[in-house]
């Protein structure tokens, strides 16, 4: 069971974030590639079937080089476990005891995985995972193969999640169903504390009282167009924010020919592109300062994206530029926070059911579906997530090939 951490001794140095050993071959990537999406994959042998690891060149059965990446069910069976009480690496020194074991898995080949408190003693069943750790590499973990209570609260996996329980949230635009759905599903997150902004204070906005009511919660004013309520904001909560949730976003229909002038695409750019910026440059500081503050350290920034950051959806070309434009700043952000072991999280959703989406038909995502699949994102320490049928579908098209996405989405 996890405890709630102690209140931070504001006299104490905060620790220097240290991340654990990074340097890995770039056949590896492979695996890193697939746990970023939440996958375990592994390479099979198009020629022989055969499974395996390490990651190398060529097959270590028969040589072949054809070795495409597949997922795997991680089933195996725990050889032997160690507990590991002195480590050269300044990172796990810092966390031991620490855990590890020896996995058959059934697919093959053994592996090395970190071993999460649940799991028996050798032998017993075990289901292994790919999962990032603070350096946004790919580690293997290896879970009880059936869930156990309070399985997220494990210690070890939590260096390799964002998991919100306990941590100091910021959702940055609380007046949308996403962003009520989000407060909504991080207060039953145990969240320690939830701020939720709100633009335009002097208007009262549908689920307000609502949101006050959710002991959690504090109310504050922001405006991701307003550089200086920004800053103020930032100084004044900014050093205590573990997660931070930027679901603000201007979204109207159209692209170029149905519309005249720019005012509506630079509103979209100022809230979904400049939003963002403003956001990273006041908050990025410090949560990169707090990577490493033990249990409730910062952890996550997770960023609104859209499908057609990937394709443009001529229906809301504009929308659709700003938020391409908000992902190529989010890979900078992503970049900027790694040293610091703060990982971003962008979220590619199809068409949520909102009012800028009325004329579009089903299916389109739930809102509170939506907020579920960012939470979950957070508790598996994803960097890339998907969520819904129709992101998915086009997830797929566009990993075949983007041009063909394209040419469906502008049909
Ligand atoms: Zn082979």
């Amino acid at each position: 069971m996890l405890e709630r951490p102690k209140r931070k001794n504001p006299v104490l140095r905060t620790r220097l974030p240290t991340l654990p050993p990074a340097a890995r071959s770039r056949i590896a990537l492979g695996l890193t590639a697939a746990a970023a999406l939440g996958r375990f994959e592994l390479q099979q042998c198009r020629d022989c079937g055969a499974v395996q690891y390490p990651p190398r060149e060529a097959c270590q059965q028969c040589l072949s080089i054809r070795l495409p990446w597949k997922p795997q069910s991680g089933e195996g069976e725990l050889l032997a476990g160690t507990v590991l009480h002195h480590s050269n690496d300044l990172f796990f020194r810092e966390r031991l005891p620490w855990r590890l074991g020896l996995v058959r898995l059934d697919a093959g080949p053994t592996v090395v995985a970190h071993l999460h408190a649940d799991v028996t003693s050798a032998p017993a069943r075990v289901r292994v995972t790919a999962r990032l750790d603070r350096a946004g590499q790919a580690v293997l973990a290896a879970l009880p193969d059936k869930e156990t209570s309070d399985m997220a609260d494990d210690r070890q996996l939590r260096e390799f999640t964002c998991d919100p329980k306990f941590r100091k949230v910021l959702v940055t635009d609380g007046k949308t169903a996403l962003g009520q759905a989000l407060v909504k599903a991080l207060a039953a997150a145990e969240a320690e504390l939830i701020w939720v902004g709100y633009a335009e204070p002097w208007k009262k906005f549908a689920g307000f009282e609502e949101l006050k009511k959710i002991p959690q919660v504090t109310l504050v004013p922001l405006d991701v167009t307003d550089s200086k309520n920004v800053r103020e904001l930032a100084a004044e909560i900014g050093g205590k924010v573990d997660i931070l949730l930027n679901n603000a976003e201007f979204h109207r229909a159209f692209g170029i020919a149905s519309r005249h002038g720019v005012e509506t695409a630079r509103a979209e750019m100022d809230v979904n592109y400049f939003g963002l910026l403003r956001l990273a440059q006041e908050f990025g500081p410090a949560l990169r300062s707090r990577g490493a503050d033990g249990l409730a350290s910062a952890v996550a920034w997770v960023n609104l994206l859209s499908i057609y950051a990937l394709a443009n959806f001529p229906p809301h070309g504009t929308y659709s530029a700003s938020k391409a434009a908000a992902q190529s700043l989010a890979q900078c952000l992503r970049a900027e926070m790694r040293p610091a072991g703060v990982r971003v999280v962008n979220v590619f959703p199809g068409p949520v059911d909102d009012e800028w989406n009325q004329l579009l038909p089903p299916p389109k995502l739930a809102p509170a579906a939506l907020a579920g699949a960012m939470l979950k994102a957070l508790r598996e320490g994803v960097e890339d997530v998907y969520p819904g049928d129709v992101a998915q579908e086009w997830l797929e098209r566009w990993r075949d090939n983007p041009k063909a996405l394209e040419r469906e989405l502008s049909a």
